[in-house]
């Protein structure tokens, strides 16, 4: 892999890093005392090259997002050649193959029944479409049967994590989700306990008997419920059961509630099944998908419906669909999104997810051992080390820096979801560095 000096001298970096903490802002920190941003230079295959001249071994995938390692010449021939065409084109009554052949492979690919893709640009705005699809159904159904419209609100569970953007700011967890402070101005939902049973323990049905009592109270102001399937990411790396999820199918089919599933964290491969509604052998109503969508290059999102949705919002009030983004459909996204998927099928990924899974479960498992862990967890490509203390960013930033690999971990969570095309012994590079500023007092708030 290329690893290549970076052209940057000492003080052109320090001019660049000066100007970036003074004006620009970074997710989630202070702008007048941010957590430190490291300078990076480039990227190839697994390895993030700083512009001071360290490599770091990307265990974050840049949150969720690559898949196949940086600079992969399949998916830079297929943007470049995309670039040659066209970079974009309005799709407001134009169209391209490269769209069309996505929304194909989306098809074929995600559960039976969603057949319609809506294209956006990000996992929020996706989930925005997602959440105005349902209530925009339910509004042309009530409309057709000339009933008064009372499904107008959504039931999400605790510990959820569904983007930034308003609407689904509203569903995600009031205290974990990051945007308590907005809670005055967001819309209300419902919300039911986080499911209890864990992935791999015995399922008890109990979990599901308070989500049963909001359905039967609540269904006629449900439009939908929305759920991450089968893992709670920002809201723990909680890994939960698969009967879970299909009590919520069976629930929403019971009260003729909408089931939408974010699988914008989980989808193409992450958990060991291309979706994570495979693990419950179910398809939701709407889904939707992002993050790696491009394996990591550019953002692009995608809302799937049925059917029945499509028509029933086509056929009502409206006439149409309201939503439409400038790039939607944008062309070098959809290109490189091809590339992407057709790597993904091409590497045979369940032998990439199962040879990570097991390397994590041999060495990331056994650190629950230390004082400092209160539990461990690997599902598919994702390990989680969830601490009793919370650590501090940039203390544990610096040491995985120091030691190598690029980790960024959260509240009390050290997690690691590396790209698909990571060797075994860049995870044990990782893993050796968690254990490593486990020992160290620093690393973490008292
Ligand atoms: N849903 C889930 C499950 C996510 O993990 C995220 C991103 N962390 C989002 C939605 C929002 O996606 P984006 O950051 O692309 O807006």
């Amino acid at each position: 892999m290329n690893n290549k000096q970076t052209d940057l001298s000492l003080s052109q970096q320090n001019t660049l890093l000066n100007f970036d903490k003074e004006n620009v802002w970074h997710p989630y920190t202070s702008m007048s005392d941010p957590l430190p941003s490291y300078l990076v230079d480039s990227a190839f295959g697994v390895n993030i090259n700083l512009a001071s001249g360290e490599t770091l071994i990307d265990g974050m995938s840049s949150w969720w997002s690559v898949l196949h390692g940086y600079n992969h010449p399949k998916l830079n021939q297929a943007l470049e050649q995309q670039a040659s065409k066209m970079s974009h084109v309005m799709f407001g009554g134009l169209t391209h193959q490269s769209a069309i052949s996505l929304c194909e492979k989306l098809i074929t690919l995600t559960p039976q029944g969603l057949d319609k893709v809506f294209l956006s640009d990000s996992g929020s705005v996706s989930v925005e479409v997602a959440m105005k699809m349902a209530l925009q159904y339910q509004h042309a159904k009530a409309h057709k049967q000339k009933q008064p419209l009372t499904k107008t609100k959504l039931m999400t569970v605790r510990n959820g994590y569904h983007g930034d953007t308003f609407a689904a700011m509203s569903v995600c967890d009031p205290v974990t989700g990051m945007h308590q402070i907005f809670e005055q101005v967001l819309m209300k939902h419902y919300f039911a306990p986080a499911p209890q049973s864990k992935f791999n323990e015995s399922w008890s049905s109990e979990d599901v008997t308070e989500l049963k009592a909001l359905f039967a109270n609540h269904h006629e102001e449900l439009a939908a419920f929305i759920i991450e399937p089968i893992v709670q990411g920002t809201g723990g790396m909680r890994f939960y059961h698969p009967e879970y999820l299909k009590a919520c199918r069976n629930l929403c089919n019971k009260y003729d509630v909408l089931l939408i599933v974010d699988e914008i964290a989980t989808g193409f491969g992450r958990t060991g099944k291309l979706f994570a509604c495979e693990w419950a052998d179910i398809s939701p109503d709407i889904m939707c998908l992002g993050k790696t969508l491009t394996g990591g290059y550019i953002t692009l999102a995608a809302t799937l419906c049925t059917a029945h949705i499509a028509e029933t919002i086509s056929k009502g009030e409206a006439g149409c669909f309201m939503h439409g983004p400038t790039f939607m459909g944008n062309a070098l996204a959809c290109a490189v999104a091809n590339a992407s998927i057709d790597l993904l099928l091409e590497n045979d990924w369940q032998k990439q997810v199962k040879g990570i899974e097991k390397h994590l479960s041999t060495m990331l498992l056994p650190l629950v051992q230390h004082e400092r862990v209160k539990d461990t967890r690997v599902l598919g490509s994702i390990g989680a080390v969830e601490c009793k203390q919370s650590v501090n960013v940039a203390q544990i930033q610096k040491r995985f820096v120091e030691l190598g690999v690029w980790i960024r971990p959260f509240g009390q969570l050290i997690y690691i979801i590396p790209p698909l095309i990571i060797e075994p012994e860049q995870i044990t590079t990782l893993v050796s560095a968690i254990a490593t500023v486990l020992d160290e007092d620093d690393c973490f708030n008292p």
